[in-house]
């Protein structure tokens, strides 16, 4: 069966949409409160979760368009 047939690229794109802003917002949120603001470790928490989305972010723009939105890739880049 076709990988992604042409008709669903729009849908694709609205749950992109949806799925950027839910973790756009908490990501906002988990900035703005974290469990308790003086404890350096739910501030590392929070960076973890941070770090973590903004890795799923760009892994899954990688993969639908085959771009890579920051410049420098954690991962690794090709010599
Ligand atoms: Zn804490």
């Amino acid at each position: 069966m076709p990988a992604m047939p042409v008709d669903a690229f729009p849908i694709i794109l609205a749950i992109l949409a949806v799925a950027l802003t839910a973790s756009a917002m908490e990501l906002r949120s988990s900035l703005q409160a974290p469990a308790c603001p003086r404890c350096v470790h739910c501030r590392h928490a929070a960076m973890e979760r941070r770090n973590q989305e903004e890795r799923d972010r760009r892994a899954l723009a990688k993969r639908l368009w085959g771009v890579d939105d920051v410049d420098d890739d954690d991962r690794g880049r090709r010599p």
